[in-house]
């Protein structure tokens, strides 16, 4: 099988798991019992969550653990507005935002809030002007992801965290990074954002675990579930330590070959938009620079033909975000291209495992397609 999906989830390395199975059968305490295997069980948390808040650039204690990136995106959106509650109801986002953030977004403007939704420019890019021109007095919150999941566009969050800070305004800045975390070689926390959501099962880890950092202007934050007191009071439930402990170890694993893995990446993704523009009707689809996504376009060969072909072949690839199933999805739609490149855009993603020779017979089965099947009329 050749797996160039990446951006939708990664495989988790043997170490990973292996250190996932020996918490869960030899320190599988629950971290609130007062007794040795409980206080083992506290100390591996704590452990663990200092392991990525290196990573991430802050404090162990900025960092509180969720379920997923999707929790960290709406908890971090939910706390911002309850802060700024007294500040105004307007929010601003972007039209390439994952469906974590534009959904509950969405929701909100049902229930009174006002969004203004920034839109890219053809190739995906949004600047930080067209922040500050979307600025006002009543924003409580501004969320910009840091890289796109479909294009691999990386956005001005430090630019925008520089603006506010000149403007001084309380709105607070979100960042959606869980495409971002650890595909650059600057720590997120110094990108000066407020809120950053970050997710596993990205970077090698499982699924089914995130991580939300709280930046130093976010203060009392509201707990999101409140019980029985854990992540510092904030969201309550018995800690997930196995994956918290395979999160940290694919952070570990990641981090201490973090520039190599980076060239690597880069290097992958140089070889791919090679040799797939040589294919007649290829062309790369928006201007991202993150390293592990490439996107293009075979016009007028509908994306879902190509992917069940070449998923038939063993070969998987993405139409778009996995999480849109075949819709047409909306961070494509945003940048108004002709129909018919629309239609004919697929997702290729990179991870330390992946190969140049697998994406040679990628490229050499997406040829063959075009050269076998008809295209949209
Ligand atoms: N945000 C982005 C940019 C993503 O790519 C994803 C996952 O695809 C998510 C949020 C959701 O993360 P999770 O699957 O951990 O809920």
């Amino acid at each position: 099988m050749i797996y160039l999906d990446h951006a939708a989830t990664t495989p988790v390395p043997r170490a990973v798991a292996d250190e996932m199975y020996r918490v869960l059968t030899e320190e599988y305490g629950n971290p609130s019992s007062q007794y040795p295997l409980g206080r083992q069980a506290a100390a591996g948390v704590a452990g663990s969550r200092q392991v990525i808040a290196q990573a991430m650039g802050c404090a162990p204690e900025q960092l509180r653990f969720t379920s997923c990136g999707t929790e960290s995106d709406n908890w971090a959106i939910s706390a911002a507005l309850y802060q700024n509650r007294h500040v105004g109801r307007h929010i601003i986002t972007t039209a390439v935002e994952h469906s974590a953030v534009l959904e509950p977004c969405q929701r909100l403007a049902q229930e009174g809030y006002e969004l203004t939704v920034l839109s890219p420019d053809r190739r995906g890019n949004i600047t930080a002007e067209q922040v500050a021109q979307a600025l006002r007095p009543d924003t409580a919150l501004i969320s910009m992801m840091l890289v796109n999941n479909e294009l691999g566009t990386v956005y001005p969050v430090a630019e925008v965290a520089g603006l506010l800070q000149g403007a001084q305004s309380r709105a607070l800045l979100h960042t959606d990074a869980v495409q971002g975390f650890l595909k650059t070689e600057f720590p997120l926390a110094e990108s000066g954002a407020d809120l950053i959501s970050i997710s596993a099962h990205k970077i090698g880890g499982p699924k089914g675990i995130g991580a939300l950092y709280l930046g130093r202007r976010v203060r009392n934050p509201r707990p999101l579930l409140p019980g029985g007191g854990q992540e510092g009071g904030l969201r309550s439930g018995t800690e997930a330590t196995a994956q918290i402990a395979g999160f940290a170890k694919a952070v570990e694993l990641w981090y201490t070959d973090l520039p190599s893995r980076l060239s690597h990446l880069d290097r992958l993704r140089r070889h791919a938009r090679e040799r797939l523009t040589a294919i007649p009707g290829v062309q790369v689809v928006g201007d991202g620079t993150a390293p592990h996504v490439l996107c293009v376009s075979l016009e007028g060969y509908p994306s879902q033909n190509v992917v069940e072909d070449l998923g038939a072949q063993g070969i998987c690839l993405s139409a778009g975000s996995a999480c849109h199933k075949g819709r047409p999805s909306h961070v494509i739609s945003a940048l108004k291209l002709p129909k018919k490149v629309a239609a004919g855009v697929l997702r290729f993603s990179f991870g330390p495992e992946t190969t140049f020779e697998e994406i040679d017979d990628a490229a050499a089965a997406l040829r063959r397609h075009r050269e076998t099947r008809f295209p949209m009329l």
